[in-house]
């Protein structure tokens, strides 16, 4: 062997050379990856809220032959379960072949994403036009949300206690709704504000209607957007008090590139791991170990509430399997290995200056783990210990999941969160994977195919872990 290529040898033998997936996938997976996509975007485009996301998951669920879990059922290995958590998150466990007090496997994703929320008293009239006033909902640019076709989604609960659901803008033939913004005429001293003032949160208001009622009174364009609302949905204006209406992008969820290698859309964090989370759960047989896939609810604004990853009713939906099998939930939690299935930062050759390039995911490089979040001094992180990173990098090796290793951004440049802490709480092994997106908490996000599908391999190798 010559001196050169001796070296090139212990230089292949030493080194980690990540590579492009599509240097890793044979013809046949390229056809799986397709397939997979157009049936996440069929769910994205029709999942705007986490309540649809929730609902068109237990429809699915259903059709896989899922059931609702109620407490005092026997259990089997290979019985399909749910329980919907006040209809805005979702629990779903396959029991396993072993006891669960030799733990379970968790996937954990969300399905709230950043948004604008009406406010409790959102309608008024100004100027002989009709608007709605928001309260956003997670973390946005507010300059991002003007000018883009919006939709109203949510449910109203009226004064008899009777909650209707309400959707306007998804039809193609439905009104959507706008925010305005400034002509650049006239937007001279707008220009020279800083970015984070150019859009105010109390300027986030709906241009909603135009038309006044007949009649000589004050505020008959409000009363004409009002009535409307009365003839199609019976609300009264004290109704909003009680609402949950949710102003989300009116973008339809599309390929992006020549090659379509990509998926624009709303809400790919973190639909896109609750997704692949399902499509996994449904595809498995009877595993090992119980599996067990979490959509949760305002993961956003901290995993709060009863619908959020800090409420109990995850503990209360284990303490019920476990107590069917008459074991100690401990013992599960303690034996439980979790992956948090949240997106990570796609590296953006737009934007080199916020990324560590080394320690960056990259898009088409396959599923992004990420041992730590937090900010500064990897504050309030998880930070996976590195047993649990090398069990994970065994589990995907054995399943020929293509991964990478990421960090969110550079040192000191921001940070962030995911529910990983909070089931780690739990005392349950955790650590953080997913896919990783551009223009992430924009109203249309952007994420490569080949990282959708792999993450799917992902929590499916990891659900059916030995
Ligand atoms: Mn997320
Ligand atoms: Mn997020």
């Amino acid at each position: 062997m010559s001196e050169k290529k001796a070296t090139e040898a212990l230089k292949e033998q030493l080194f980690y050379s990540p590579k492009n997936g599509y240097d890793c996938i044979d013809v046949k997976e390229r056809l799986a990856l397709e397939k997979y996509c157009d049936a996440y975007k069929a769910y994205l485009n029709v999942s705007r809220t986490e309540r649809e996301a929730v609902a068109n998951a237990i429809a699915e669920a259903e059709a896989n032959g899922f059931v609702p879990f109620t407490p005092g059922m026997e259990l089997q290995p290979g019985m399909k379960l749910y329980r919907s958590n006040r209809g805005k998150s979702l629990l779903l466990a396959v029991v396993g072949k072993k006891p669960l007090d030799e733990g379970c496997t968790v996937a954990a994703a969300h399905v709230d994403s950043p948004r604008l929320d009406l406010k409790p008293l959102p309608l008024y009239e100004d100027g002989e036009l009709c608007f709605l006033k928001t309260h956003y909902y997670g973390g946005i640019k507010k300059y991002q949300w003007v000018t883009i076709p919006l939709e109203l989604h949510g449910v109203v609960t009226l004064k008899s206690g009777e909650t209707v659901d309400v959707v306007i803008g998804r039809d193609a033939d439905d009104p959507q709704f706008v925010i305005t913004d400034l002509l650049p005429h006239l937007a001279a001293d707008q220009m020279q504000k800083k970015a984070a003032e150019v859009i105010k949160g109390e300027g986030l208001n709906l241009l909603t209607g135009s038309v006044p009622y007949d009649g000589e009174e004050k505020e008959r364009v409000k009363l004409a957007v009002i009535s409307l609302l009365n003839d199609r949905y019976g609300i009264t204006e004290e109704d909003f008090l009680s609402a949950e209406l949710e102003v989300v992008p009116g973008f339809e969820t599309r390929d992006i590139g020549v090659d379509r290698s990509m998926i624009g859309g709303y809400g790919h964090d973190d639909r896109v791991c609750a997704y692949a989370e399902l499509r996994a759960i449904f595809d498995i047989g009877t595993p090992e170990t119980t599996a067990v896939c979490i959509l949760a609810d305002k993961e956003e604004i901290g995993s709060t509430g009863a619908t959020g990853m800090q409420s109990t009713a995850f503990e209360c939906f284990i303490e019920d399997l476990c107590a069917a099998q008459g074991v100690d939930a401990r013992r599960c939690y303690e034996k439980s290995f979790c992956l948090s299935a949240d997106v990570c930062i796609g590296f953006d050759p737009l934007y080199p200056e916020v990324s560590e390039k080394r320690n960056n995911a990259k898009l088409n490089y396959g599923v992004g783990v990420m041992k730590y979040t937090g900010a500064r001094g990897k504050s309030a992180t998880n930070d996976a210990d590195a047993e649990t990173v090398g069990k994970l990098r065994k589990i995907f090796a054995d399943a020929g999941v293509v991964w990478q290793m990421t960090e969110l951004g550079k040192v000191d440049q921001g940070g962030g969160g995911t529910v990983a802490v909070y089931m780690a709480r739990r005392n349950i092994t955790t650590i953080d994977a997913g896919v990783p997106v551009l223009s992430m908490h924009a109203p249309f996000e952007v994420v490569a195919k080949f990282d959708c599908y792999m993450t799917y391999k992902g929590v499916k190798a990891v659900y059916e872990r030995k």
